[in-house]
């Protein structure tokens, strides 16, 4: 049994790391503000002796004694970070200080949620850990760009400088439920906009790609992650699967029998073309392979938002 902090906790990915982390077994401090997460996401978690929901800012330090420490903090969704850009770059710059600074002093094994941000618009196809990416500094999605990289950053100067024992793993785009209906990304609009009947909105032509991850499979590579020995990361933890967002959109129209039909909007600023990850490394190094094909992964996200709808109406 280990106690575990979990920061960002009461968010989508967040919810279900405790959940797991709680079933192995060991006890669990979920830290939010609920700026994105909030309390119904870990609400079926309360009454477990092993688990303490706190409300605190990343920004600000935070003592406590636990062996390891998720750091997920961190608003993800385009619509999201970009609502107060600065306190973004905070919570990712001056959060992975404060819980850099937590596990040099309690020494205690760190794990780093980045992204594949990080290799912004990528000019490699699929991106490798070794790619340094292709990030505007100045644009509208640099404040979580460049916070997650200079967060990376942090990492490996703790690690080198102070012997912090860090994990970086590089989140590809993952799904699921308890995603917010009003998120802003991709996979919730179109099955939100669906199952409403309304239009679903693509942004530019609908040829970009994304590579979507179900969440599940996200959290055995997270769990795989920390407990593996010699090595820092990073990783890139996603599914393979390649799909256009007019693929997406025509999949989710279909898994959820809806007459909605599709619409196109203006791309973003900056708005990656392209996005695959190559796995190799998780695959060797934490004999991790995702399990779950988009289809599958939309199914019980599909039955989530029916049954979220439906309770709001
Ligand atoms: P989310 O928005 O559901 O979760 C983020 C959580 O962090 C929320 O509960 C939010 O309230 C909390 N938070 C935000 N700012 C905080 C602060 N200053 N102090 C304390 N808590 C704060 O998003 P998610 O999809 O669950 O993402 C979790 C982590 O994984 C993030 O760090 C994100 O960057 C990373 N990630 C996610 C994806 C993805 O596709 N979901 C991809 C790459 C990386
Ligand atoms: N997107 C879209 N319609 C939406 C929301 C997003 O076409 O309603 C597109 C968006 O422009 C991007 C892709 O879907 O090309 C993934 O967007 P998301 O915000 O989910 O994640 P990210 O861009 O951070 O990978």
């Amino acid at each position: 049994m280990k106690q575990i902090l979990v920061t960002g906790g009461a968010g989508f990915i967040g919810s279900h790391l405790c959940e797991r982390l709680l079933n192995e077994g060991n006890i669990v401090i979920c830290m939010d503000n609920y700026f994105t997460g909030c309390k119904q996401n870990v609400i079926h978690l309360q009454n477990n002796p092993n688990f303490e929901l706190v409300r605190h800012d990343v920004t600000f330090p935070y003592y406590v004694e636990v062996d390891q420490i998720y750091n997920l903090a961190c608003p993800a969704s385009p619509v999201h970070y970009q609502f107060d850009p600065v306190s973004t770059v905070k919570t990712s710059v001056i959060g992975a200080i404060n819980m850099l600074g937590l596990a040099k002093r309690i020494k205690a094994r760190i794990l780093q949620a980045s992204t594949s941000e990080v290799y912004g618009d990528p000019a490699i196809h699929p991106q490798e850990e070794s790619y340094w990416g292709n990030v505007n500094p100045i644009g509208l999605r640099s404040c979580y760009d460049e916070g997650k990289r200079c967060a990376e950053t942090l990492f490996m100067d703790y690690h080198r400088q102070n012997k912090v024992d860090i994990r970086l793993i590089r989140i590809f785009n993952t799904y699921g439920p308890r995603m917010r209906p009003d998120d802003g990304r991709v996979v919730s609009n179109f099955i939100v906009q669906a199952l409403k009947g309304e239009d679903l909105t693509i942004y530019g032509d609908g040829s970009q790609t994304r590579s979507f991850q179900y969440v599940d499979d996200l959290i055995e590579g997270m769990i795989r992650m920390m407990a593996t020995e010699g090595i820092t990361g990073p990783v890139n933890l996603g599914n393979p699967g390649e799909f256009t967002m007019l693929e997406l959109a025509e999949k989710v129209i279909r898994l959820t029998h809806s007459p909605s039909r599709i619409i196109h909007l203006p791309l973003p600023s900056d708005d990656p073309k392209q996005r695959k990850p190559d796995i190799t490394l998780a695959q060797t190094k934490l004999n991790w392979t995702p399990n779950i094909p988009l289809e599958e992964g939309l199914k019980p996200t599909i039955s989530y938002f029916r049954e979220l709808l439906e309770k709001t109406v």
